[in-house]
């Protein structure tokens, strides 16, 4: 069924696809009905919540909640699997302060012995409204994802799912909440949500369901600017600035263009938007979390203070929002099954992140370029990373690309020692070159005449515009979105990629596109980016080495001059040949011993323990770029190219 509605897109497939929700909404309310005589009084009467923020710059948010209840045995759920992070990250250890009362009585209340994210109480009789009140400690350290670090002096981000209890029994959407908020005096914000006044010195917002609400967060600061982008385009967007000081906010207006031109671009590629309006939240502070998260009508896009007023930033950032914003078509709208569930507690399943987070990371990348977020060879300059580093990959050889999808839950929070032989969230890097490949055999069966932005205004676009709402899928589906793009064995294709256990990552998307993998000296745009704003070292395709801006060792590359020395992650470089570490030492020492057979000698300390290693490695410095192969199709600046004027 959903095969031929993708495929087929017919008026008649659509009107019974039409009909099959309407049913299946209709029996949902019957269902729902019939369960609410317990605890939870679904009624007109929403959930009343008032979030306190004036307290976000000493990390602690205060929130209060009117539930109508009826009396009884209740239990109450704090939200446990965040949409988006795909992994059970609810931060339960910061709900702090919990207290229920009801007629001005306070109710006992017991956490359950297994589910840490559930409490039991019992509604006295007679009791049709229950208070409770509830702090979240935001003391995270700026590391992670939501629930990380939220906030500073200056700004806040506020993420709904920290501050609510919803009752078990209940799905989040069928649970209507009227929240508002008390910000910190001066302040302004943004949000996808609806104002709808000001009352006692707090903002009113419309009344939403309670899953749409936590996918609404709110960003509010001292230093705070709203630019419209793109105004030609409906629905409207929004750039939502909040910044540790006033000259962050001072962004180039040819960014600002970038951001409206990726706006049109995306139009032109998905052929719909499935939102009223649409808020890129940026947090630019130094203080909080670095990471983006995608929601159906904004994103939460966190990065360093200065990343709108230096280039560098700008660029390593490049792809951030056109990756957020895409997830609202790729992600958001369309999902797979396994990650389309509809209760903050029940487990999500991984196994197809390869598209929702792999082509994400695709289109993002190129969205960034047809914009000119970036430049096309600061693009080719960024694949090429991705290219050599998944190229250089000893971990594909004993886990597949689809087991870091299947495992993704486990994978988020590793660290990034021994990463190369444990492979990490692989689905987005490896992904993006196989989307690539994806986009390029298109061209190259057709004769450039169809390519991947065909399956993308039909697969994201099937249903035309449409408000914010989940179309799910399945393998079989993207497998018959793309035949009807043109007819291959995409199934085969898709499954050899993902199982495969060769010590090389598929580059064929590259070579079709056009050119080829090379290292040489020089470090290119994005190494040099990364330098510069980081102070990193990169030997990574020489030496085998990532290592601080202090000289810790990141990470070791299995097999390389580093692995068979005997060094290890987290272990401090102290000299290198007789001279103290410092990157371009390192570099040097690599330059003196090219075409020797003079090893480069370091000074390396381990847990109080110091020791002196040789490295027999003769070929200098080398870093991967592009090169084109004169005479070859050039899909991948065909690919590169904006769809609009
Ligand atoms: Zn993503």
């Amino acid at each position: 069924m959903l095969k031929a509605r993708i495929a087929g897109q017919s008026f008649f497939d659509y009107t019974c696809w039409l009909l099959r929700r309407l049913l299946l909404k209709l029996l949902a309310a019957f269902l729902t009905l019939a369960f609410s005589f317990a605890g939870y009084a679904q009624s007109s009467v929403p959930v009343r919540l008032n979030v306190d923020l004036t307290d976000a710059p000493r990390k602690i948010i205060h929130a209060r909640m009117t539930m109508p209840v009826h009396p009884g045995p209740m239990t109450l759920l704090y939200p446990k699997w965040i949409p988006g992070e795909h992994e059970p990250d609810g931060p339960i250890t910061d709900l702090a302060g919990l207290v229920f009362t009801a007629n001005g009585q306070q109710i006992p209340w017991v956490r359950d012995d297994v589910n840490m994210f559930a409490f039991h109480i019992t509604v006295p009789q007679g009791v049709s409204t229950l208070d409770i009140k509830l702090d979240f400690l935001a003391t995270a350290p700026p590391s992670g994802f939501s629930a990380g670090a939220s906030t500073s002096a200056s700004l806040a981000l506020l993420s709904w799912n920290e501050v609510v209890l919803y009752p078990s029994g209940t799905k989040p959407s069928q649970i209507q909440v009227q929240p508002s908020i008390r910000f910190p005096e001066g302040w302004q914000f943004g949000t996808a949500l609806t104002r709808t006044g000001e009352a006692n010195g707090e903002v009113q917002f419309a009344a939403v369901p309670l899953n749409m609400l936590i996918d609404s967060p709110v960003l509010a600061g001292r230093y705070f600017k709203e630019i419209p982008l793109a105004t030609d385009v409906t629905p409207k967007h929004y750039l939502d600035m909040a910044a540790d000081g006033p000259e962050d906010l001072a962004i180039k207006p040819q960014l600002v263009n970038a951001f409206s031109k990726l706006v049109r671009e995306t139009g032109a590629l998905y052929q719909s938007r499935h939102y009223n309006s649409y808020h890129f939240l940026v947090t630019l502070s130094d203080d909080v979390a670095h990471f983006g998260l995608e929601h159906h009508q904004s994103s939460d896009d966190r990065v360093g203070e200065r990343t709108f007023i230096d280039d560098n930033l700008s660029y390593l950032e490049a792809d951030l929002l056109p990756h957020e914003f895409t997830h609202s078509w790729n992600g958001k709208y369309r999902r797979p099954a396994g990650l389309n569930h509809d209760d903050y507690k029940d487990p999500m399943i991984g196994n197809l992140l390869w598209v929702y987070e792999g082509l994400t990371q695709y289109l993002g990348d190129v969205l960034a370029a047809r914009s000119g977020i970036e430049t096309d060879e600061q693009f080719r300059s960024t694949l090429a990373a991705t290219a050599a580093t998944m190229d250089n990959r000893p971990g594909r050889t004993w886990r597949d690309l689809q087991d870091t999808a299947t495992a993704a839950q486990i994978l988020y929070e590793a660290g990034p020692q021994w990463d190369n032989w444990r492979r990490n969230v692989d689905y987005y890097p490896e992904g993006e070159l196989i989307w690539l490949d994806v986009d390029t055999t298109i061209r190259k069966l057709t004769h450039d005449k169809k390519s991947l932005n065909d399956f993308c205004a039909r697969f994201e676009g099937v249903g035309g515009n449409t408000p914010p709402e989940v179309v799910p899928y399945t393998f079989n589906d993207v497998v018959a979105g793309l035949n009807d793009v043109v007819p291959y064995d995409w199934a085969g294709f898709l499954r050899e990629r993902l199982t495969s256990k060769s010590s090389h990552a598929p580059l064929d998307g590259i070579t079709q596109g056009g050119y080829r993998l090379v290292y040489t000296d020089q470090p290119g745009d994005f190494i040099t980016a990364r330098e510069t704003a980081n102070g990193e070292a990169d030997a990574w395709w020489s030496i085998g080495l990532r290592i601080t801006s202090d000289g810790h060792i990141d990470d070791v590359l299995v097999g390389s001059a580093s692995d068979k020395a005997g060094l290890g992650p987290g272990m401090q470089i102290v000299a290198v040949d007789d001279r103290q570490y410092a990157p371009q030492v390192l570099g040097q020492a690599m330059l003196a011993s090219k075409g020797t057979k003079q090893p480069i000698q370091m000074i390396v300390s381990n847990t109080g323990y110091y020791k002196i290693v040789n490295l027999d490695y003769h070929d200098g410095l080398r870093f991967r770029h592009l090169e084109r192969v004169q005479g070859t199709p050039d899909y991948l600046d065909e690919i590169l190219k904006p769809m609009t004027k």
